[in-house]
């Protein structure tokens, strides 16, 4: 068998164009359009990077951003106040705090100042308890995971009553994809560092999610012939035969995995561009529910 690739540089390019389109019809509606606004501390140069792509990819949207970097020396006080600041500015959407926060400043003090309402990357500790709890939606769920349910819901993979492994329990990943493939009626299995012989858990998925951070974990024989199969990885790896000298992998073994898999996204080109097509659908979310739309 060889694997439909599940493409996600495709999917998240017409997500995009829809959305410019709707933003478009909402700036003549109300006169308006959504904001989002970044908070970058320090200077980290990778969250820089996204920061950087996150406003560009607002600008060709329509959607306006509004960009605050503070000195990594800022004190936890004055970082909460430019949250609350802009959890009461009108043109401010969603609100997006670039993680991870340099040592010293509590993230999830930062997190929950953020107001529910604005919560556009959905890392509230209450969006994230209501997206652990039954029939308690929450306003808004993370970007990467919903990007990831996108792309099965995109490829027609039945979810309800799929048996899931969800590799890794991060806060930004794993916990919360596992939490909406169980949302969606999946059997799911959480795996990590501890768990006891990985390659026979993975065998019994029907769905695959794979958010470690090991370049190639995965091989093709730990796959169940024809399972769905999400690579959430991205990790550079040295490649002699490259310009640059080395080339992104994804967490599982793609040229294996493609033969045994019935459905698969590459690594770069799959969940990658989704995540900042979520952030942008969530902002144009969050600035319908303010106007009432
Ligand atoms: P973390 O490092 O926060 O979490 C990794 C998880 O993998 C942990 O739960 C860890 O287990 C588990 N793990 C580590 N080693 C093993 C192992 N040998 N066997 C089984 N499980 C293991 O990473 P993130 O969740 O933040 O990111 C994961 C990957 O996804 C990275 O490559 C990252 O770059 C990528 N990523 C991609 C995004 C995108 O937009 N495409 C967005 C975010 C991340 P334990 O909990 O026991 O330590």
């Amino acid at each position: 068998m060889t694997a439909t690739i599940i493409d996600g540089k495709a999917i998240a390019a017409r997500i995009r164009a829809d959305l410019a389109l709707e933003v478009a019809a909402l700036r003549e509606k109300t006169g308006r359009v959504p904001g989002l606004a970044t908070v970058l501390v320090g200077e980290n140069p990778a969250s820089q990077a996204y920061v950087s792509s996150k406003r560009k990819a607002c600008a060709e949207l329509g959607i306006e951003s509004f960009g605050h970097e503070m000195p990594a020396s800022i004190g936890q006080a004055d970082l909460e106040a430019l949250v609350r600041d802009l959890n009461a500015n009108p043109a401010v959407n969603g609100i997006l705090v670039q993680l991870p926060l340099p040592g010293g400043l509590d993230e999830e003090a930062v997190l929950s100042t953020i107001s529910l309402e604005k919560d556009v990357d959905g890392f509230h500790p209450i969006n994230i308890g209501r997206l652990n709890m039954k029939g308690r939606p929450p306003l808004f769920v993370p970007c990467t995971p919903l990007g990831c349910l996108t792309l099965l819901e995109d490829a027609g993979v039945h979810i309800s009553g799929a048996d899931a492994v969800v590799v890794g329990r991060s806060n930004i990943v794993g916990i919360p994809m596992a939490a909406l493939l169980r949302n969606h009626d999946a059997t799911v299995t959480v795996c990590h560092s501890r768990t006891r012989d990985l390659p026979a858990k993975v065998r019994q998925a029907d769905i695959v999610v794979a958010a470690i951070g090991r370049p190639e974990m995965i091989r093709g024989d730990w796959l169940k012939p024809g399972a769905v199969v999400i690579d959430v990885g991205i990790n550079r790896i040295a490649d002699a035969s490259k310009k640059s000298g080395s080339r992104l992998v994804g967490d599982v073994a793609f040229e294996e995995a493609r033969e045994v898999a019935g459905a698969i996204t590459p690594v770069p080109g799959g969940v990658g561009p989704m995540t900042i097509a979520m952030l942008l659908q969530n902002t144009v979310t969050s600035f319908k529910r303010a106007h009432g739309l």
